[in-house]
């Protein structure tokens, strides 16, 4: 899935390509109406992030120029707070989705997704042994169990759900779910993953997410362990062969 992100904010171009390169997109950025034009004639891309005020040109004069073209790929606008009016001509104008900012990433990342699904079947579920995440109606279960997770605490989750197996520093788990204006400290990760593990461990034997010294952390399945060995002596070995 190749994305194209069309914002004239380098701080903000830069967040958005960190975020969707991490999501596993490739993604091309352009700092201007007239360099994301030429990108689009150039190649042809799954998805575009359109910001609406460019130094250049309307983004929306920009949507106009792509929606020229026949069967365009979905296009996301960005629009400032308030901009009512950009938003309805923006989908007037054949816009798929918009987004007010700021944004938390993890949002831009919901519609993303959500655009890029569509015309696609099979809503998108993810699993970790007996836990399951799905990103569509946004419910976690634990042994058929509901779990009610706050949506920063489901955000993490469902990056470290997509990225099982795979260590993950506390820097990319706030870079993938806070939004670009949080500058607090990464050890807000430390206390969600204590809040996660309280909701998802802490009653089960098998231990789901990880500590991983000197990274961060990480979620897996336990290996299945052999049957621990008896505490009582062994009995007087036998003639008779294993099963
Ligand atoms: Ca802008």
């Amino acid at each position: 899935m190749r994305l194209l992100v069309v914002e004239d904010e380098k701080r903000i171009a830069d967040f958005l390509c960190r975020g969707l390169q991490g999501a596993g997109y490739a993604v091309d950025a352009a700092l201007n109406g007239g360099t994301a034009l030429e990108f689009f004639q150039a190649t042809d891309y799954d998805l575009v992030i359109l910001d609406i005020m460019l130094p250049d040109m309307d983004g929306l004069q920009v949507l106009e120029k792509m929606r020229d073209r026949k069967a365009g790929p979905p296009v996301l606008i960005l629009s400032a707070r308030g901009a009512l009016d950009d938003r309805v001509r923006g989908l007037e104008q054949g816009a798929d989705d918009y987004l007010v900012k700021p944004f938390a990433f993890v949002e831009l990342l919901a519609r993303v997704r959500a655009l890029l699904r569509r015309g696609q079947p099979a809503p998108e579920r993810l699993q970790v042994a007996d836990l399951t995440l799905d990103c569509i109606r946004r419910k976690v279960n634990r042994a058929a169990e509901p779990i009610d997770l706050a949506p920063k605490e489901f955000g993490i989750l469902e990056y470290m759900m997509r990225n099982k197996g795979r260590p993950l520093s506390r820097t990319m788990i706030v870079e993938h779910v806070w939004d670009m204006d949080y500058d607090g400290l990464t050890n807000i990760v430390d206390v969600y993953i204590r809040h996660l593990r309280s909701k998802i461990d802490d009653r089960f034997t098998q231990k789901l997410i990880h500590t991983v010294r000197g990274i961060g952390y990480m979620i897996e399945a336990p290996v299945e362990k052999p049957p621990e060995a008896p505490t009582e002596p062994p009995a007087e070995p036998t003639a008779e062969p294993q099963a």
